[in-house]
């Protein structure tokens, strides 16, 4: 995915977020919202370890931020089991997977990200190793090549994808369990925040984090990520404590508006307004237009402004809402923007 400079939104995996780790939950009942998702998951656990078996294979969907991996860790707490991470693009030929798959040990759970960017060969294998527990290898090369087939100790394959469309049918079909993750709700993030306050040790007031979860787009990671910023607002501008003001103030210096749209949100509904009337304009087109990669377009920015009630995904292409209009200040002929920034504190 694209970089961009001033998005602190932006949940793309940056090295402070190692200071996050120590913030990611270890078992269920650590993971904050998603009950449906986690009662499900104690029942699967709960069910595997009375059969003494291991797991059944989870796909994990939903955009970034939301805790796949972090789902994926806790399964293997819950599990008792070893907890193996790589990602699609790093396997980039058959004897990576084969490295992996034939260090595993019994009940190991594989996690592996981006699993819709598998190679072709890889996928292939392990369509194999997912159903029959064996590692199909070549060896010899040319007419004297033959495979032989090297068996696997019972493990758990956790996939992951912020693009569940792009995932092979076949591939899908191997999955027994499938979990969604959606954006969270507003309660669900201020769970969050709270735990992550008190882990901390930060001091702030229910309504601060209560401001603090409507803008941090549903996401865990981008909630975090904003509670470490308005600290740092708290500790040198103020005495410490996160009380509302200090929330104002540091989201209003972070760009970010009363409802949690950051100043490129605020940039892609403009867009589509001045130079295409409102919509419906292809997601290609956008996100040129934007200077955004398709994948950030679509995986970061579009669920939350859909969400918001702002965007509308058509099968023409993508189309601002009249509540676009009226959040941005814009009247909805789509061309009366004085094209300054609204006041929108
Ligand atoms: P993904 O793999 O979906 O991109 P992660 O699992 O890396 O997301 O989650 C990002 C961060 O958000 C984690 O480090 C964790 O601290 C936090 N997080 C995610 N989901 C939850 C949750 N349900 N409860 C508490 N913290 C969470």
């Amino acid at each position: 995915m694209d970089e961009f400079e001033d998005g602190i939104l932006n949940n793309e995996l940056r090295d402070e977020d190692q200071f996050e780790v120590r913030l990611r939950p270890q078992k269920l009942d650590e993971f904050q919202g998603q009950t449906a998702v986690k009662d499900n998951l104690k029942v699967f656990v709960t069910a595997a370890l009375g059969r003494d078996a291991p797991l059944d294979h989870v796909f994990l969907s939903g955009p970034p931020g939301l805790g796949k991996t972090t789902l994926a860790g806790i399964l293997a707490h819950e599990m008792g089991a070893e907890f193996k991470v790589t990602s699609a693009p790093a396997l980039e030929k058959p004897k990576d997977l084969a490295g992996l798959l034939t260090s595993m040990s019994e009940g190991t759970l594989f996690f592996i990200d981006e699993i819709h960017r598998l190679r072709p060969a890889i996928e292939e294998m392990l369509y194999i190793a997912m159903e029959d527990y064996e590692l199909d290898w070549i060896i010899g090369q040319g007419p004297a090549a033959r495979n032989i087939r090297i068996p696997l100790p019972p493990f758990t394959l956790l996939g992951a994808t912020t693009k569940p469309g792009k995932v092979a049918g076949p591939l899908y079909s191997r999955f027994g369990i499938t979990v969604r993750l959606e954006l969270y709700s507003e309660e669900e993030i201020l769970l969050v925040l709270q735990r992550s306050a008190r882990l901390l040790g930060i001091r702030c007031s229910d309504e601060a984090l209560r401001m603090l979860a409507r803008s941090s787009r549903g996401t865990p990671r981008v909630a975090n990520r904003l509670l470490r910023r308005v600290r740092d607002f708290a500790e040198v501008l103020h005495d410490g404590t996160i009380e509302e003001p200090v929330v104002t103030h540091a989201l209003k210096r972070l760009y970010i508006d009363s409802i949690g749209l950051e100043r490129h949100d605020r940039e892609i509904l403009k867009t589509i307004i001045r130079n295409y009337g409102g919509g419906p304009v292809g997601a290609e087109t956008l996100a040129i237009s934007v200077g955004e990669s398709i994948d950030t377009l679509e995986d970061f920015y579009e669920p939350f402004l859909i969400r918001s009630g702002l965007l509308k995904r058509t099968p023409r292409g993508r189309m601002v809402t009249p509540q676009a209009y009226a959040h941005l200040g814009i009247a909805h002929t789509g061309t009366e923007d004085n094209g300054n920034e609204p006041l929108l504190f």
